[in-house]
């Protein structure tokens, strides 16, 4: 085709299509930004289910976009119909809000470089493809379902790359007069990209996160424009990065392999090329087998994200452990970094794992851990509260009427260069401090956590009626207990017992034990003299007394 017949035929698959590409390239000038920032994406097709891996590459757009001064931005790739789920690009939104994973800008958080929604900007690809056909890098393929389908069966059987290139892109120099004949039928169509690619020839792609790769030049004549005039994803990722002035994709490496398509989709466009960024999985050791194996959503419930608001884990505790997935050198820094938090660390592409990285799901439960120890009692209480007001509401309301109470006991043995690791997840709060708010402390603690053995209650109750100083410090109050030890029979040290052990009872750490198990239903607890003095001498008795009529 000439390039009058050129220009023919694009207006006449897109008569309505009057805008140009230049148009839209001023429309969406650069971005205003220094050289090292970074414009990074989340790309989510709402497809209704947000999985940890999503939640990795936005976390990874974030933190990098934030720490270079760039931005961040949601983009909605809603061009497959058949992938779409009701509700679900409001769940992305409100996962994204949930996690406290915000773009600055994009979908529903607005900005200069919208429609944030693939399926909005079917004009602005459309603009672009009818360029191509004016340059005739492009071309209408009638090619029928059966046909493609048989051409398909036929590189099965000779072992060759499926697809439509080479001798199989029949439609590729059909003349002017040719197409007008389809059009004329009525013949459906798709626009396909007329590759320039040679098979026979590598490229070389640097991928930030993978390092230098080598791919065979693309060749496929891709479809860009499908039937109903919507584009695959592969065109509306070369327009969008590039309109949008993209400076990183980073995605998950299933596409990696969709690299040299990409590639030379910038190319023939005209477009500076975007660096890439390719994630590796998230894998896991399957608990059968023992084999590493992809993540499955039937298998592992904490794939998905509702898991882990669900069990109460933190939000800043999953991004620690979000953290340490994108750079293998974080946990050691935020371990070692009492005072700092993840802003204060540099992530790089360097420090990114290539292959896949295993969930380990005990790094983040110490993660967890190490998060609440480094809360105060009241950060503690107020986050438990606002989880609880979603998850248990019954809680959530003792928790507002015992709220003193409750920080106190929630403060105990948290000062020192060692605070207490005890819960995780706010979910573990209310059974790790049930004898913290009384109308739960029922006669089933005890049963729940009693050791075997068979208490004192007698001794229990006398020292707490008769000796028990509730007003001074620890030390002193334990110096009070051995000396109850020693008046009743009992070793005032272990030390001392186990020299002669015929000479005892039993030992002090035997009294304590007897007192905490009758005070908490638990035979291991934060400070017990901090947990009597919140308490005061009536509640205790009163708990004395229940373990008596148990
Ligand atoms: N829409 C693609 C997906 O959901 C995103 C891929 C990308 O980030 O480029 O898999």
């Amino acid at each position: 085709m000439t390039e009058e017949e050129r220009i023919e035929l694009a207006n006449l698959l897109f008569p309505n299509i009057d805008k140009t590409r230049d148009y839209y390239e001023d429309k969406y000038p650069k971005r205003n930004l220094s050289e090292e920032a970074m414009v990074t994406r989340y790309g989510p097709s709402p497809t209704g289910f947000v999985h940890l891996g999503n939640l990795l590459s936005a976390f990874a757009d974030m933190v990098y976009a934030k720490q270079t001064g760039g931005s961040f931005f949601l983009r909605i790739e809603d061009t497959d119909q058949k992938r779409m789920v009701d509700g679900g690009i409001d769940n992305i939104v409100s996962v994204l809000h949930d996690f406290d994973i915000l773009p600055n800008e994009g979908y529903s958080f607005g900005g200069e470089y919208g429609p944030y929604q693939q399926s909005e900007r079917t004009e602005i690809y459309q603009t672009y493809v009818k360029d191509l056909i004016v340059k005739g890098l492009a071309y209408p393929c009638f090619m029928t379902e059966e046909e493609i389908a048989e051409i398909k069966e036929e590189q099965e059987i000779n072992k060759t790359k499926i697809g439509i290139y080479g001798v199989y892109a029949q439609d590729r120099d059909l003349s002017l007069e040719e197409v007008k004949e389809h059009l004329n039928n009525g013949d459906e169509y798709v626009i396909r990209l007329k590759s320039p690619g040679d098979a026979k020839k590598e490229i070389e792609v640097v991928d930030c996160i993978k390092g230098k790769m080598k791919f065979p030049e693309h060749d496929v004549d891709t479809i860009l424009l499908k039937k109903d005039g919507t584009p695959t994803y592969h065109f509306a990722h070369a327009i969008d990065d590039h309109l949008m002035h993209t400076t990183h994709v980073i995605r998950g490496d299933e596409w990696v392999s969709s690299l040299p398509l990409h590639v030379q989709l910038f190319e023939i466009l005209g477009f500076e090329p975007v660096k890439y960024a390719h994630i590796a999985p998230i894998t896991i050791k399957d608990q059968e087998t023992g084999n590493i194996r992809k993540i499955s959503k039937r298998k592992d419930p904490w794939f998905g994200v509702k898991y882990y608001d669900e069990n109460g884990i933190p939000i800043e505790a999953l991004h620690l452990y979000l953290a340490t997935i994108t750079n293998t050198n974080f946990e050691e820094w935020y371990l070692s970094n009492s005072d700092k938090d993840i802003t204060d660390f540099e992530f790089s592409f360097d420090k990114q794992a290539i292959g896949g990285t295993s969930f380990d799901e005990a790094k983040l439960i110490n993660l967890c851990k190490t998060y609440f120890s480094r809360k105060s009692g009241e950060e503690v209480y107020n986050e438990t509260l606002n989880w609880a007001k979603k998850h248990d509401e019954e809680y959530a309301k003792l928790l507002e009427d015992n709220k003193d109470d409750m920080i106190k006991f929630l403060s105990i043995e948290k000062d020192g260069p060692r605070p207490r690791k005890d819960i995780s997840k706010y979910s573990e709060v209310k059974e790790e401090f049930s004898y913290a708010i009384d109308s739960l402390f029922k006669k089933e603690n005890y049963s729940k956590n009693e050791s075997e053995k068979e208490y004192d209650i007698d001794l229990v109750l006398d020292y707490v009626n008769n000796h028990l100083n509730l007003d001074c410090d620890n030390e002193e109050w334990f110096n009070g207990v051995r000396e109850f030890a020693s008046s009743n029979g009992y070793a005032a040290s272990p030390k001392d017992y186990k020299k002669n052990p015929d000479d005892y009872k039993g030992h002090v750490g035997d009294i304590c034990e007897a007192i905490r198990v009758m005070v908490t239903g638990r035979l291991k607890s934060p400070d017990l003299f901090s947990i009597m003095k919140i308490l005061g001498k009536d509640r205790i008795l009163k708990r004395i007394d229940l373990y008596k009529n148990r």
